[in-house]
């Protein structure tokens, strides 16, 4: 049985951002979207190529945000998706048309909860001048969620999120190592001002407060300072302060993509589950 939603993230981090995302109705034929172009157009299409996926057959592209670790220059030289719609902010068409998009293929999320394809619902997030866009995607009772680059979760944010199966968040720096960096003040503030990036613990308490709602299936941490962050220090808060979710955690790199994250299907038996069925 195919799961409803499959999510692969290629590469997470402020050197390039993107995911693939295939959806597989009940009684339909299989769509797929990508979040984030950070990648370079080879890159990109090498990884579909590898799963077989043509970039025609792309339905949508969700775009968080205009930056360059979210949208490569690359594309202005070559767009292979010629029937893919472009999912983002009224605030970055601008850039998004310097990167190549043509404004026809463009779609303007600005309005929350507004619905796309009709799986699709978008959520504005606050990060930097003209912000970011949280995605929520759901078919057939299972649903995802895809928040990066943001300052922080409003508890309106937090709604739109509750009673996701699977949630893919920033957790992008550790607040000593960010603020014993030598960075200049300015970045940090920018950073840790509300505008910027989640902490460890900020995505942390998101993730918790999301999972109060309704059990969360899978947990991806999206983009890792390098540096001012490492996996070591936040699975070491994560065993601290949240063991009981560290089995459902993953965290996503730079530079090796995750597997396939299948949502909506029963959960693969663990070890620890596997010894307590054995002394049934
Ligand atoms: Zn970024």
């Amino acid at each position: 049985m195919h799961p409803p939603i499959r999510i692969r993230i290629l590469a997470s981090g402020s050197q390039g951002n993107a995911a693939i995302v295939s959806l597989r109705p009940r009684d339909a034929a299989p769509s797929h979207f990508i979040i984030d172009l950070g990648l370079s157009p080879r890159k990109l299409c090498g990884a579909l190529a590898v799963e077989n996926i043509k970039p025609h057959e792309i339905a949508a592209i969700l775009i968080t945000h205009a930056d360059a670790d979210h949208l490569h220059g690359g594309w202005a030289r070559r767009w292979p998706f010629e029937n893919a719609k472009v999912i983002a902010r009224r605030a970055h068409h601008r850039a998004i048309a310097n990167a190549g998009i043509q404004p026809a293929h463009m779609l303007d999320a600005d309005a929350n909860s507004q619905v796309f394809f009709p799986q699709i619902k978008t959520f504005a997030l606050p990060h930097d001048q003209s912000g970011s866009t949280g995605f929520r995607i759901s078919i057939d009772g299972v649903a995802m969620g895809w928040a990066t680059d943001l300052g922080h979760m409003s508890s309106d944010a937090l709604a739109f999120f509750a009673g996701v199966d699977a949630l893919c968040i920033e957790s992008n720096y550790d607040l000593q190592l960010q603020r014993r960096s030598s960075r200049p003040d300015f970045l940090k503030e920018r950073i840790m001002g509300g505008h910027g990036h989640l902490s460890n613990v900020e995505a942390m308490q998101a993730v918790l407060h999301i999972h109060g709602k309704r059990a969360l299936r899978h947990i991806v941490l999206l983009h890792l300072s390098s540096q001012c962050n490492s996996q070591d220090l936040v699975r070491d808060l994560w065993n601290t302060h949240a063991p009981e979710l560290t089995g459902d955690m993953q965290v996503a790199t730079q530079t090796l993509s995750l597997p396939w994250l299948s949502v909506g299907q029963p959960r693969q038996c663990n070890w620890s589950e596997s010894l307590f069925a054995a002394h049934l």
